[in-house]
């Protein structure tokens, strides 16, 4: 059985080189695949392998002071989710800086609230805003109830958006993304705008929906892996879909890559299986569809 981790630590990394040599031939005797960013700020890592790898992998980890008290977040794997292990180097560990405005999350960051006080929370009828911090292109299959979904096309477009929540700046907000790696920046950069009661969800929706599987996170939620979503319990009568087919216009939740290789626009969309083209295959164009069609025939 196959299982995928999703973890990151913002802590003080001394020579991100040495670790990136250190994590490459460890990964590599574990056969796992993935993509690990390491940085001066920490490490931010998503990686698939058989269990007992994986396991091998955390136990490792955790035995290293800087990382002891990471957060795995676990899930099964198709065996196939990453092509390849890509670690890289990187100023930050999220991709997006945000100017002057920057933030260090071990100096400015949200509160952290988890699962288990949010799922109070939704029932104790308290006034409270969710933001979600993720792209447009993953709240379109998932969000929370009654949050507030900011068109981000990127993170780093963070202080574009500041605008529209400016009447949130005496209320009590919860910061919400994947796994938490987002937050912990995007809540810091709320409490340096002068927000005052400012929290991030801990360890993420990806937690949040595996403990309170259909409950207030409606639809799945968009990883970044082979995947491309996944949900708990998602064969419920509880279960909604909250997306749509971008050819019919029908329910769907099923988010595919244009199935043409260089395809260059929009790779990325949901697709009912009504809509697959002749070939049983989702493109996102006919342009697509039939230049797919010229290539195959001309290898043949
Ligand atoms: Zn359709
Ligand atoms: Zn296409």
């Amino acid at each position: 059985m196959h299982q995928i981790l999703l973890y990151y630590k913002y802590v003080n990394i001394e020579d991100p080189q040495a670790l990136l040599n250190e994590q490459r031939s460890f990964c590599e005797s574990l056969n796992l695949k993935g993509r690990i960013i390491l940085s001066k700020e920490g490490i931010n890592g998503t990686v698939e392998g058989l269990a007992e790898d994986t396991q091998k992998y955390i136990s490792v980890m955790l035995a290293d002071t800087r990382f002891k008290d990471m957060n795995f977040k676990i899930s099964e794997g198709t065996g196939n989710a990453f092509p390849k292990l890509s670690i890289k180097l990187r100023n930050e560990l999220v991709s997006g800086h945000l100017g002057e405005d920057d933030v260090d999350p071990n100096v400015t960051t949200g509160k952290y609230i988890t699962a288990e006080q949010l799922h109070e929370l939704f029932k104790s009828g308290e006034e409270f805003y969710i933001i979600d911090m993720r792209n447009d292109y993953e709240h379109k299959v998932g969000y929370f109830k009654n949050s507030i979904l900011p068109a981000l096309s990127n993170f780093r477009d963070l202080p574009k958006i500041l605008g529209d929540l400016e009447h949130l700046k005496d209320k009590k907000i919860i910061t919400v993304c994947t796994g938490g790696v987002r937050c912990e920046k995007a809540s810091g950069y709320l409490v340096k705008k002068g927000f005052k009661y400012v929290y991030q969800l801990h360890n993420g929706i990806v937690t949040y929906m595996e403990k309170y599987p259909n409950e207030d996170f409606l639809g799945k939620l968009y990883v970044f892996d082979g995947r491309v979503v996944m949900g708990f319990d998602t064969e419920s009568d509880k279960h909604v879909i909250v997306s749509n087919c971008d050819k019919c216009g029908k329910p769907s939740e099923n988010y595919v890559d244009c199935a043409y290789k260089h395809c260059k626009g929009h790779r990325h969309f949901i697709c009912c299986t009504n809509c697959y083209s002749e070939d049983g295959k989702p493109y996102c164009s006919q342009e697509c569809f039939e230049k797919s069609r010229v290539e195959i025939n001309a290898t043949r």
